[in-house]
């Protein structure tokens, strides 16, 4: 099963992602993920990113391209795979599709997951992540069962992102506005968009997925 999962920065397509991978054995392909390991590993792509990403504007097309076009023919996304932050513009898309059809691989379902603005400014702002595994938290909505404890790995050390500060926040809605949003009528169009209401909680989103996933 291929999921693309669609919506503004916050909306909590990460979240999701990483549930519905230990629900049902999808690999999680998060770009926003990819491109923060290879800044953090000093690689050539990550140097030229990181004043992009600081800025809250998108990577260029060429580069995400070929990121996820070299991602996807790992032999772990043979079984299915869940797309979190790509395709973020119409030509990420349409390099997708000719992906796809080289790769006999099919988009399942495309689910947006709606929120209102001050919902995910609020939630970017809480945001942090365990620098050890990775899982995601947040201030008021989804805190450790222990403060300072990761419940997935235990670790001790938790990362909050430089583009996660109000001003990036709004450069990046807006980004999501120009660029991204252009997308959902393109699949909409295909018969494939799905919308979940993500101003549900956490566990209620998720059931929602659940619900599209069967219906498909
Ligand atoms: P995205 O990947 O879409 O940018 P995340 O999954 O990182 O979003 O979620 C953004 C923040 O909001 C995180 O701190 C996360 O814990 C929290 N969050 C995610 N989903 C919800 C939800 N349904 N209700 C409240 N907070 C949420
Ligand atoms: P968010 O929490 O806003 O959904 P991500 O972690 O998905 O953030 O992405 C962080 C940043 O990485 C984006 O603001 C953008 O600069 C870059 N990025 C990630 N995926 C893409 C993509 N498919 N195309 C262009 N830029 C991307
Ligand atoms: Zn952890």
């Amino acid at each position: 099963m291929i999921l693309i999962l669609m919506g503004p920065p916050g909306a909590g397509k990460g979240t999701q992602a990483r549930m519905l991978e230990e629900r049902h054995g999808l690999v999680q392909l998060s770009t926003g993920d990819m491109l923060r390991a290879a800044i953090a590993a000093g690689t050539e792509i990550g140097k030229q990113a990181k004043a992009v990403m600081d800025r809250g504007e998108l990577v260029s097309d060429d580069i995400m391209v070929e990121i996820i076009a070299a991602r996807i023919s790992e032999d772990d996304c043979a079984n299915g795979f869940i797309l979190d932050g790509f395709p973020r513009t119409p030509a990420q898309a349409e390099a997708l599709d000719r992906m796809f059809v080289d790769k006999g691989f099919e988009i399942g379902s495309v689910v947006e997951i709606t929120v209102n603005e001050d919902a995910l400014v609020e939630r970017i702002s809480g945001r942090f992540t365990c620098a050890h595994c990775g899982e995601g938290y947040h201030d008021a909505f989804k805190r450790p069962k222990t403060d300072g404890i990761c419940d997935m790995c235990g670790g001790t050390d938790f990362t909050r992102r430089p583009d996660d500060n109000a001003e990036t926040v709004r450069r990046r809605l807006g980004e999501y506005h120009r660029q991204t949003a252009p997308i959902l009528p393109y699949y909409r169009d295909k018969g494939l968009l799905r919308q979940v209401d993500g101003m549900a909680g956490i566990d209620a989103v998720a059931r929602q997925i659940e619900e599209v996933l069967e219906a498909a």
